[in-house]
């Protein structure tokens, strides 16, 4: 079992016990008291140890290891000495390797502690540290060790990879965690491969360590209670990524279907040499069961050039657009880069006039912009034997996104400014006009939306907010109207369906949408 670990830096003991009791409530295995900020004659430490609701960790790291402890060695083993002599004594105690090593008294206390476990660490807060191995080697040795710990600041994804690495060799039980922002897996995952524990945060704010996660995260968003050694491991591939919603939507989809899965934030610095570097590193440790990506800005490109590299299948009308924004992973490893954008700009206007794809041939489509979502919109629509107008702002864009259909061809390029001038029927706006915050600005004018009146449709792909000027005005003149909710909604339920056999639940999706955005 990997224990859920609930770190607690503690000032006042009776606050911390409280902090304790919530940490219980919310579903902790363990409490990690975190006594940096304490001296040997602080009141309270003993109830601290024996009314802790959980079993507990005692840990009093020193600055130089990158806690908070600032006194000497010999207050610090006082503490520890207090600690030893509690009625209850703690699970486990957390000793630096470095000071074990180095300080001869340290050994002497630490044994007499009895039952209590030997946790020996070692922390980089920089980088993985050159000796990692030996360090763990040097722990291994250590007869009184009972735990591994290691910790460091993981320098890109792949780091992750050698943490679970690390944890499969089985020395001793084990904890090896990469902190900052491209740790998350470790922490996650940490269950996957059987360590001893992973640390949450108790609240969103209270963080002992670069990257942690608070507990309701990891038990609601990541499914936690869920994971074992055959779930499944996607997620979504960008820089940044902190802030997509994709990893709620997914994680909402795998609980609401009891599908063996996890959505994790995937960032992956700018480049492609950093992409395939990583990404082949994680395809190639098979025990992780790296199934699918959602690929977004800046490597839709990249992950086409990856997949073409590594002799995969690439989707016609995602090469066709030059990007994707989906990985999947077959069963035999084979990897296929599709793009679920186009398909979901189709199906959200198929849905709404109750047509077929094949019903759009011959069809009037303005498209409203000349950036990647317009791209997807229009090869779909011009597949499905549509003629489409792009309208931009910079015209040569719009040129040069209708060009390789050919100078007679179904898709013609022009400025925004001959928009209200269009005798397209349907209208479909792929800039960013109207978004949140500005939310008064759309790309059509309300002169223009009343002379079209019924029959006409006006898409915005926009979904925040749920409903942008351009969608209220159009239905008020009588449009049938399409949100961007539609779109992204349908453009998750698609790689969802292309991971996991399936049908994806676009309700639940929808609900988690509107919930991140405060709709
Ligand atoms: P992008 O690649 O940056 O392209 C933006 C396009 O909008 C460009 O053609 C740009 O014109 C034009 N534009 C930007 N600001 C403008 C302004 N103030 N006035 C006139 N034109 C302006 O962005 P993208 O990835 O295509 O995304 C565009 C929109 O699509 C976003 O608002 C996003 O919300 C939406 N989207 C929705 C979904 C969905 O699932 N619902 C998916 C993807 C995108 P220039 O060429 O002149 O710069």
């Amino acid at each position: 079992m990997t224990h859920l670990t609930v770190p607690i830096m503690v000032d006042d003991p009776q606050a911390a016990l409280a902090a304790a009791d919530r940490a219980a409530e919310l579903g902790a295995d363990l409490i990690e008291w975190r006594i940096d900020r304490l001296t040997d004659d602080a009141v309270g430490l003993d109830q601290l140890i024996e009314r802790c609701p959980l079993p507990c960790i005692v840990t009093c790291r020193p600055i130089w290891e990158g806690g908070e402890y600032k006194h000497d060695e010999v207050g610090r083993l006082a503490l520890f000495q207090r600690v030893a002599g509690a009625s209850r004594p703690p699970a486990y105690i957390d000793v630096e390797l470095a000071a074990y090593q180095s300080t001869a008294a340290v050994k002497p206390c630490v044994e007499s502690f009895g039952d209590t476990g030997l946790i020996l660490s070692a922390h980089d807060f920089d980088t993985r540290p050159a000796d990692l191995l030996s360090k763990l080697e040097a722990m291994a040795q250590q007869e009184a060790c009972r735990v591994i710990k290691v910790a460091w600041q993981a320098r890109s994804l792949r780091d992750n990879i050698e943490a679970f690495e690390i944890i499969g060799q089985k020395l001793k039980p084990t904890i090896a965690l990469c902190m900052g922002p491209f740790g998350l897996p470790s922490r996650v995952l940490a269950r996957k491969f059987g360590a001893l524990l992973t640390f949450a945060s108790l609240d969103d704010d209270a963080a002992t360590a670069p990257g942690q996660v608070s507990i309701g995260q990891m038990k609601n968003l990541y499914r936690w209670d869920s994971i074992d050694s055959k779930t499944q491991v996607y997620g979504v591939i960008g820089y940044p990524v902190g802030h997509s919603m994709s990893p709620a939507i997914h994680n909402a989809g795998f609980d609401q279907t009891g599908y063996n899965g996890v959505y994790l934030p995937m960032p992956i610095g700018l480049g492609y040499e950093s992409f395939k570097a990583t990404v082949g590193t994680w395809l190639e440790f098979k025990a992780l069961h790296f199934r699918g990506a959602s690929v977004t800005i800046p490597h839709k490109e990249n992950l086409l050039r990856f997949v073409a590299e590594q002799g995969g299948e690439i989707e016609e009308l995602a090469q066709t657009i030059g990007a994707a924004n989906t990985l999947t992973v077959r069963a035999d490893g084979a990897i296929y880069a599709s793009n679920t954008d186009y398909a979901a700009a189709l199906d959200s206007v198929c849905a709404a006039l109750d047509i077929e794809r094949g019903d759009l041939g011959g069809r009037r489509v303005a498209v409203i912009g000349a950036g990647g979502a317009a791209r997807a919109v229009v090869a779909g629509f011009a597949a499905y034997g549509a003629e489409v107008v792009i309208y931009n702002r910079t015209p040569a864009k719009a040129l040069a996104l209708a060009e390789p259909f050919g100078e007679d061809g179904p898709v013609v390029g022009t400025a925004l400014d001959q928009l209200d001038a269009s005798d397209c029927e349907m209208f479909i706006n792929c800039t960013p006009i109207g978004m949140h915050p500005d939310v008064d600005a759309s790309p059509l004018s309300a002169g223009k939306l009343q002379s079209l009146g019924r029959g006409a449709v006006v898409f915005d792909t926009i979904y925040n907010p749920a409903e942008t000027m351009l969608v209220r005005q159009a239905k008020e003149a009588g449009c049938v109207t399409i949100s961007g909710a539609e779109m992204f909604v349908r453009q998750a339920a698609g790689q969802f369906e292309l991971w996991t056999d399936h049908a994806a639940p676009r309700d639940v999706f929808g609900q988690v949408l509107k919930k991140y955005l405060g709709q």
